[in-house]
């Protein structure tokens, strides 16, 4: 299966998340196959393959002793750190329960992983102790507040910090920490999280009085499901796991010979003097100076989110000050180029609660990129990583997303046409002529920084900002803009200078269409007599019709404002509405009619005005409200599932010359540039094209597509792919498939 669809080499692949997982060293591998192959044994069973086994299994318990420089105290084989963690509190929390009461707490930084404090609530529910989670404070640079601790230690069952953060890199002073926590108690019990130390700093756990230190093997090139645990001689201990005593009783279970011996492995070259696989530290830190000066280079503006000083060399944790991380992160992932937001262990969160807790920005721990690389790294990884980091600049500049120096951005590539900029549900439209005159319309606060950008790189004449009516639920963007553009504000309120507006060979008029406001207007873009596009606000919205819910919306005026509109407006007229709240990208008129039957029936007169009106309202309560969108509802038809193809039924497609074939990258044209696909499905130039979601309603106003060919639609998983898909259905276009999990599965 993986041969099948995971094909990319790691000759390709430039892997900069090794705080989330390392792929397996060779001779790891090779020793972890060797184990499972000849050394299988049972380190229980009494005959030689067994003995055999357990030696294996000794004397990789001996070179965990002397990497962690553990003379005394138990090292116990686990499945990984987050076992190693319930072990210890476990612990902990059962021999200490005779000493709980309300007072009581149970310390953790609070930039500790998610494992620790969700381990210490789970079990401390579970016992019932009611003792109180309290996190410690860390200050800006990530260091705990030693203050905090001397003041609530003493009521502490368990104290829980960690060796070196795996967001930012942060290590702490574990000499200062224990003589602040020993000063005010001498017995509670320490755990140190060592995951993110072991092989970047020298541990020497037997000098210290940390009771429990958990490891976790796949965060230094073997295995993942195998770890261990340090455990100080003398401290609480509960077997986590009883069955057939294995581990002196201490966890049972057959052991995980082959992730141990990958551990032996790993130990030995931890430990050998003469091997260069692990590098220094000043190797490390001019490795990560090489990877700075190489973002620095693409990116220009970078904030680093924690002091490089405070941190091992092997993790950057960053912010490009003009993009947002998703953008980084799609860009990065296009090229080729893997790193994390924030802790991978918890992707879904659009903060990083690391940085929250050090008080970062908004900006930074919402738009936080950890690039993280293992010790283990060559010359050549970072040489290759800087070269492929350094090959976006032109891909960011040509898509206007830096301010650069480069020589003038194509104009294909970026807004000449029509462009849809979206923020959430709202949607602001820029019309760009060949000339580069330009309108924005219904600019977003949001979207304030990338329109200035825009309109910088590309050397756009802004002839006008506009709005169609003064939205309800935003912020007016347009004065913002129109100061940061340094535009003459001669329009009306709405922007509107009071005569049309001439874009290249179009015209830009305006038509009151009140309904949903009473100064509700929409602007048509007319080429001669024939309608383009129409930005009608929210008279629609994609497949659907504006709230008249608000104070000054009038039904009865909709109903008019629609049969004006529909009097103007042709078949192919693209419409363009303030916001897409279903993910709808473009809607023609034909197909938006086709997608509102009421609109349909009022304008072939099968209902009235007052019929239209009291239908209106109905959907307006139950649509709106079930939808929680404030502007507007969507009839969308269910999403038709599209047929999915692997990349050989696509290459197949495209072979057949009766059916003339295109791929159609659905792509940010940054992500796009960022690698070149054509060989992943022999096209040539021809037979791709990139239309981003956001230039979808510009591939109609440009016919650009036709019905009549077929289109494999790809994009990064899949998802967006499918999207486009769906509005291409409602455009009437039937021969539309989708790549099968989208380029990740290539
Ligand atoms: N602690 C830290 C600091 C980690 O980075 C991780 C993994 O992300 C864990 C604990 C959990 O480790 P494991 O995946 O071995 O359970």
């Amino acid at each position: 299966m993986s041969q099948r669809f995971f094909t990319q080499t790691s000759q390709d692949l430039v892997y900069l998340d090794a705080n989330a997982t390392t792929p397996v060293l060779p001779r790891i591998a090779d020793v972890v196959s060797h184990t499972m192959r000849v050394c299988f044994g049972n380190p229980s069973s009494s005959h030689i393959t067994g003995v055999q086994a357990k030696y294996l299994l000794e004397q990789t318990r001996a070179k965990a002793r002397q990497v962690i420089g553990a003379k005394q105290g138990d090292i116990l084989f686990t499945s990984g750190a987050t076992e190693g963690i319930q072990t210890a509190v476990v612990s902990t929390l059962l021999a200490k329960r005779h000493l709980a009461t309300s007072n009581s707490v149970l310390l953790y930084g609070a930039t500790e992983h998610k494992a620790v404090p969700n381990t210490l609530k789970h079990w401390n529910d579970v016992l019932g102790l009611g003792a109180q989670v309290l996190a410690i404070p860390v200050d800006e640079n990530g260091l705990l507040d030693e203050q905090f601790i001397a003041e609530h230690v003493g009521r502490a069952l368990m104290i829980c910090t960690m060796a070196v953060n795996n967001e930012t890199g942060v290590y702490q002073n574990l000499q200062q920490l224990e003589q602040v926590i020993r000063e005010h108690n001498k017995d509670v019990s320490w755990m140190v999280d060592c995951v993110q130390a072991l092989g970047k700093q020298a541990l020497a756990l037997s000098d210290t009085t940390i009771d429990y230190a958990p490891f976790s093997g796949h965060k230094l090139y073997a295995p993942k499901g195998i770890g261990f645990l340090y455990i100080r001689e003398n401290s609480p201990y509960t077997p986590f796991i009883a069955g057939g005593g294995q581990e002196s009783g201490m966890r049972s279970g057959t052991e995980n010979l082959p992730g141990i011996a990958g551990l032996y492995e790993l130990f030995d070259l931890l430990l050998d003097k003469t091997s260069d696989v692990f590098k220094p530290v000043e190797t490390l830190h001019g490795y990560r100076q090489q990877l700075i000066t190489a973002l620095e280079n693409t990116f220009g503006d970078i904030t680093f989110n924690a002091p490089l000083s405070g941190t091992v060399p092997t993790t950057l944790n960053f912010c490009v000050n003009s993009l947002t991380s998703k953008e980084v992160m799609d860009l990065f992932d296009a090229a080729g180029i893997r790193v994390s937001g924030g802790s991978a262990c918890s992707s879904g969160a659009s903060r990083s609660f690391v940085l929250d807790a050090m008080n970062a920005s908004d900006w930074q721990s919402e738009n936080a990129i950890r690039m993280s690389f293992g010790p283990a790294a060559t010359e050549q990884d970072i040489a290759l990583a800087c070269e492929r980091i350094c090959a976006l600049k032109p891909v960011l500049a040509n898509n206007c997303l830096i301010v650069s120096d480069a020589a003038q951005p194509e104009h294909e590539v970026c807004a000449l046409g029509l462009t849809q900029l979206r923020h959430q549900g709202s949607c602001c439209w820029l019309y760009v002529a060949p000339n580069n005159d330009a309108v924005i319309i219904d600019p977003v606060v949001e979207l304030v920084p990338r329109l200035v950008r825009l309109v910088s790189q590309q050397q756009l004449h802004v002839k006008a900002v506009l709005e169609t009516h003064k939205h309800q639920d935003k912020d007016s963007a347009r004065a913002l803009l129109s100061t940061r553009l340094s535009l003459a504000d001669n329009g009306d309120e709405l922007g509107w200078p009071g005569a049309p507006i001439s874009l290249g060979a179009q015209t830009l008029a305006r038509i009151a269409t009140p309904g949903h406001s009473a100064d509700s207007h929409s602007y048509v873009l007319r080429h001669g007599e024939h309608v383009t596009a129409c930005f009608c606000g929210d008279l629609f919205i994609f497949s659907g019709l504006g709230s008249t819910q608000f104070e000054d919306a009038d039904t009865v005026q909709m109903a008019e404002s629609i049969r004006t509109l529909a009097a103007t407006l042709s078949d192919d007229s693209v419409i363009c509405p303030a916001h897409d709240y279903e993910q709808c990208f473009a809607l023609t008129w034909s197909a938006q009619l086709q997608a509102t039957p009421l609109v349909q029936q009022l304008l072939n007169e099968q209902v009235s005005d007052q019929e239209f009106v009291a239908q209106k309202a109905k959907m307006d309560e139950q649509l709106i409200t079930d939808c929680g969108a404030l502007c507007g509802f969507s009839l969308v038809a269910k999403q038709e599932n599209a047929q999915q193809l692997t990349v050989e039924q696509v290459q197949q497609m495209l072979e057949d010359e009766q059916h003339p074939t295109m791929v159609l990258d659905v792509r940010e044209p940054y992500e796009h540039g960022a690698k070149d696909i054509r060989s992943l499905f022999n096209v040539n130039d021809g037979q791709l094209l990139n239309v981003p979601l956001s230039r979808l309603a510009n591939a109609f106003f440009s016919h650009q597509l036709s019905p009549q060919t077929r289109y494999v639609l790809i994009c990064r998983t899949g998802n967006r792919s499918g999207q486009a898909i769906n509005n291409l259905k409602s455009l009437g276009f039937d021969n539309v498939y989708n790549l099968q999990g989208g380029l990740a599965l290539v």
